[in-house]
Formats: structure tokens, sequence, C-alpha cells
């Protein structure tokens, strides 16, 4: 039996960068201790008084078929708190729950591209963004960002590509270079969308993680609210990655067409998972900025420990939790320095060139162990290199 076209090429052929990570988890498996910067998943747990809601929530009963589009309660809270963080105007009929940001990403996707059509997104890109488009059988085309540029989008290389091309994925905070766009980029970003007729999909997971300038959501920008369609998820605000809770926020009609795709896809989101949701978005902005403290905290570290070498460039990181890293210096790939690290040192840390060619040259160190474990892993990364760049 031979599978779809869609499933053989959905990597796009070649390796899905996590090369590293999953041999740092086979020498994890076979007993070796590994520090591991790759995946961006918090220290710590979900937090406990979110567990006893889901707890209470499921114990009163909410273990049955939750409505598709998502609970009111929760629909009405995600769309408040959008109304209050950009200032659009935004009800439950701009909003749909989805099992996580991955899953709104998928639809997000559907809903903008036919097949065949040009999907167009950044590089360097989250790892699954090719694929989510060839998911839905469009054809993904990444556009460069700069390293030069500290990774911020320039409108005029967007505008390049955008001929014929249906939809833009954008993504800030972004991972995995830490970059937040600029109102700058942003407003230009959003006159190509115009003059070229796309769909915005607009990644924001991140934006309770801003360490510099400010989180801007570019549907806030004028005529952008009938074309953007907003990625949001409580896996990284929330330290909810486990529980599979995200949304799209769009204009009603969009949410229409895609409430009737989940009905046919996922079928929605566990109860007493939206439940404990809105339990969490319940305990506000304080609780978030707990969440994300330790990244701001071990960003510190960096900055401290690599402004006293100059090796390694640290891009500037204005967001999420990581920190993107040139090692350019050391004459290695990103992919040669982080298996010879893993090697040498049992630090794991993701390739730039797991996230796309513009991210040659680089390596993502996710902030997500202990701080002073962190500062240990980044002093032995920073000495690793120096030898290796002395070498070179
Ligand atoms: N977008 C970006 C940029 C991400 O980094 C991630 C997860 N690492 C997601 C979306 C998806 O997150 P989730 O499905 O857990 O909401």
């Amino acid at each position: 039996m031979s599978l779809s076209q869609r499933m053989q090429t959905l990597t796009g052929g070649g390796s899905d960068g996590w090369d590293v990570f999953i041999k740092a988890r086979k020498m994890i498996a076979a007993g070796t201790a590994v520090t591991e910067l790759t995946i961006g998943e918090h220290d710590i747990r979900t937090a406990a008084p979110i567990l006893q809601d889901m707890h209470r929530s499921a114990m009163g009963g909410h273990t049955g078929y939750a409505m598709v589009p998502g609970t009111d309660a929760l629909r009405d809270m995600v769309a408040a708190r959008t109304t209050e963080r950009t200032g659009v105007p935004t009800t439950r009929d701009n909003v749909l729950i989805t099992p996580g940001g991955q899953a709104a990403l998928f639809a997000a996707h559907a809903a903008a591209c036919d097949p065949g059509d040009t999907a167009l997104y950044l590089d360097p890109y989250y790892a699954t963004y090719p694929g989510t488009i060839r998911g839905v059988s469009a054809v993904p085309q990444a556009i460069a960002t700069r390293a030069e540029d500290a990774f911020q989008p320039r409108a005029a290389d967007i505008a390049a590509h955008a001929e014929g091309a249906r939809s833009l994925l954008i993504n800030s905070p972004n991972n995995p270079t830490g970059t937040v766009y600029s109102r700058a980029t942003l407003e230009g970003i959003a006159q190509v969308c115009v003059d070229h007729d796309l769909w915005l999909i607009s990644d924001e997971v991140y934006d309770t993680q801003v360490w510099e300038g400010a989180h801007l959501s570019p549907r806030a920008l004028p005529g952008m609210a009938e074309r953007t369609l907003v990625i949001g998820s409580m896996s990284k605000s929330h330290a909810m990655t486990g529980s599979r809770c995200g949304w799209i926020i769009g204009p009603e009609e969009v949410i229409a067409h895609l409430i009737t795709f989940a009905t046919h896809t996922t079928y929605g989101v566990p109860g007493f998972i939206q439940d404990a949701s809105v339990f969490a978005l319940g305990q506000g902005p304080a609780f978030e900025a707990e969440v994300a403290a330790p990244f701001l905290r071990r960003r510190a570290i960096a900055q401290r420990v690599l402004g006293a070498q100059n090796t390694i460039g640290l891009i500037p990181a204005q967001g999420a939790m990581y920190l993107m890293l040139d090692i350019r210096a050391t004459g290695m790939s990103g992919d040669d320095f982080a298996n010879a690290l893993l090697d040498r040192h049992h630090i794991a840390v993701m390739p730039g060139e797991s996230f796309g060619s513009a991210a040659a040259g680089h390596v993502r160190v996710a902030m997500t162990i202990d701080d002073a474990g962190f500062e240990t892993a980044l002093r032995t990364l920073a000495g690793f290199a120096e030898a290796r760049a002395r070498a070179a």
C-alpha cells in the first residue's frame, strides 16, 4: 500500500531538524547524563492550583464532548484578554479553541490556502512550519531574514516573494531567534499583505515573554483585522504544554468555517482542560510574569557570561525562551558544533540549520534548566567555542 504524497513528503525529504535532540535522548536512555538545552519546555511543571482546577472540573463531570468551538467561558476569556492587550474589539465569535497552537497553525493554513498555493514563511523558523504547510497540500516558500539584521525581517524581501502567494506566516516574539518584530517591521509586513492580498498568520504564542520593546499584534494595524489569523496558546504563557490548549483569532466568518473544519478534524478540546485554562487565565498578568521570570533571569546570566568573551555573538534576545548564538568564529557549522558539543561535553543544543539555512553557523540554546546549571553549561559552551576558534 502506498501512502499519499502528502504524508510521504511532509518533512520535505531531508532531516526534520531533530537529529541532535534524538541523539541526546538516546544517550540519556543509555545512561549518560546530558544537559538538554533543546526543546521549548519549561523546567517547571503546570502549577498545582491549575491542576486542582482541572481535577475539580473533571470530577464535576466535564469529561464528555465539549462544545467544538470551545466553551463559552474560555472563548469569552480569550476574547476579553485579546481586546485588552491589543485594543481590537474581539468577541467569542472571533475565537476558536484548538488542541494547542500547533493545531491552530494547521487549521489557519487550511483556511487560507488551497492545494498548490504558495504559503510564505520566514527563515529561521519554528521547525514544524514547512511541514504544517505541506500538511494542507500548500507549497512552503521560505524567505530568509538576515543575521546582520538580528533576524528582523525586511518587508522588501517579503514583497519580492509575495506575487501570487496566498499567505504569510510570521512569529514574534520569535522562536528560534528571540527577535521581537518592531512596529516598523510589522507595518511594513502589513503593507505587503494588503498590497498582495495575503492572509497574515501571526504566531504569537510567546507574547507574554517580551524582554525588550513591546509585543504588537499586527491584527491591530489598520486594515489587518480582516486578513489576520492570530495563533495563541496556553503552552508557553502558563507552562501548560501538555494540556494542548490554544486558539485562533480571526474574522467571524473565517472562525465559522474553522468551527466546521474542527468538527471534521479535532472535534474540540476536553472540557476539563478548557476549564483549567479559564482558571489559569484568571490568574492574570502577574502569574504570566512569574512563569516567564526564569527566562528573563537566565537571559541576564547569558548576557553576563557571553559579555566576557568575543568568540560567540549573542543575537539580541528580545523575547521568548531561547538564545540564538552566532558561532561562525569557530569555523564550524551549527550542526557540527552541536554534535561536537554533545559528544565532548554532553550538552545538547539545537543547530541553527534545524531552523533553516538563514540560521546556518548558529545554535539555539533553550533557557530551560535551573540557573546554576544553565550558567555552567553556557561557560562550558563558550570555552568549547573559544578552543575551536583558536584551532580554526
Ligand atoms: N509556535 C511556536 C513558535 C512554537 O515554538 C510552538 C511550540 N514550541 C508552537 C507554535 C506550538 O505550541 P503548542 O502547540 O504547544 O501551543
